[in-house]
């Protein structure tokens, strides 16, 4: 089983984590621009995230055979920040000219505050103007109202449907986008939200079309293995080989090849490795590969 994983914060995980997602089947990891639990005080700090993300992750993935590529976006709870919430959305263009950025993202309402109502506006410009769709994070609090805002804001701006992904679904939220032609992201977590019967259960009753499976892995309990995981559920449960992979590897492809950034075919070869180190520096610390 081929999984393309299209929504994993590595920046927070361990070596180790690549080579079990690589034993379990993931071949591509999409890594969106996040909230690291702790709020950045400088706009440079972001520059630097940024910038690791392209090159240190990229690097750390084709160790293990997995391409690696990323979304960028101001995160929808630091955008209330006014030490840095106009100079990340100053800089982010130049990031969205890059080749491995396949999406703006993520994006969204957190609080559901007016600010980032506008950076989240602001950034669907962005999207727009840069050919890219849109990953966007939907609250863990009153998920339903940040959903139906969500919705009704891609709907003012004129944003196209099926170029947003709106995330982190529930039983609830998911019959709120079913008709509005967007995809849908779930996030499969250990002990909150979405967990594999659950979602086995949402995909009986609604079908595969636009579905798309994440481990949302980060510093928190997470699990970079739960795609794999409900994948397997899947199965043993009496889906269709064609509809598993539908959900873990063609809807997260069609998706972002919207870019016009994903080469299909790449895929199927080992990423390059630009050479033996990332600047100078390898992921041993001194032990011999
Ligand atoms: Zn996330």
């Amino acid at each position: 089983m081929r999984i393309f994983e299209p929504h994993a914060h590595m920046f927070s995980r361990i070596t180790d984590d690549y080579e079990q997602m690589a034993l379990a089947g993931v071949e591509a990891i999409l890594e969106p621009a996040f909230w690291l639990g702790q709020p950045r005080t400088h706009v440079g700090t972001f520059l630097d995230y940024f910038d690791a993300l392209l090159g240190w992750e990229r690097y750390r993935a084709a160790q293990y055979g997995i391409h690696h590529f990323c979304a960028m976006a101001l995160n929808p709870k630091e955008a209330n920040d006014d030490r840095v919430n106009a100079g990340v959305l100053e800089a982010l263009p130049r990031y969205l000219e890059k080749d491995g950025v396949l999406a703006v993202g993520e994006i969204g309402f957190d609080d559901m505050t007016p600010k980032e109502e506008k950076f989240f506006a602001a950034q669907l410009e962005l999207a727009r103007v840069h050919g890219l769709p849109a990953l966007i994070h939907t609250p863990h609090r009153d998920k339903k109202r940040g959903v139906e805002r969500t919705l009704s804001l891609l709907r003012d701006v004129g944003f196209p449907m099926e170029r947003a992904l709106v995330d982190h679904n529930n039983e609830e939220t998911v019959l709120q986008c079913l008709d509005t032609g967007c995809y849908m992201g779930f996030s499969i977590y250990p002990d909150t939200k979405m967990d594999e019967r659950r979602m086995l259960e949402v995909l009986r009753r609604h079908g595969t079309e636009r579905m798309i499976l994440n481990s949302a892995c980060d510093w928190g309990k997470s699990d970079p293995l739960k795609v794999a995981r409900t994948a397997a559920l899947l199965r043993r449960s009496g889906f269709a080989e064609r509809e598993v992979a539908k959900v873990v590897w063609d809807n997260p492809i069609a998706f972002f090849a919207q870019s016009g950034r994903l080469d299909v075919a790449e895929l199927d070869r080992r990423p390059e490795l630009d050479g033996e180190l990332w600047q100078g520096n390898s992921i041993l610390r001194g032990q011999q590969g």
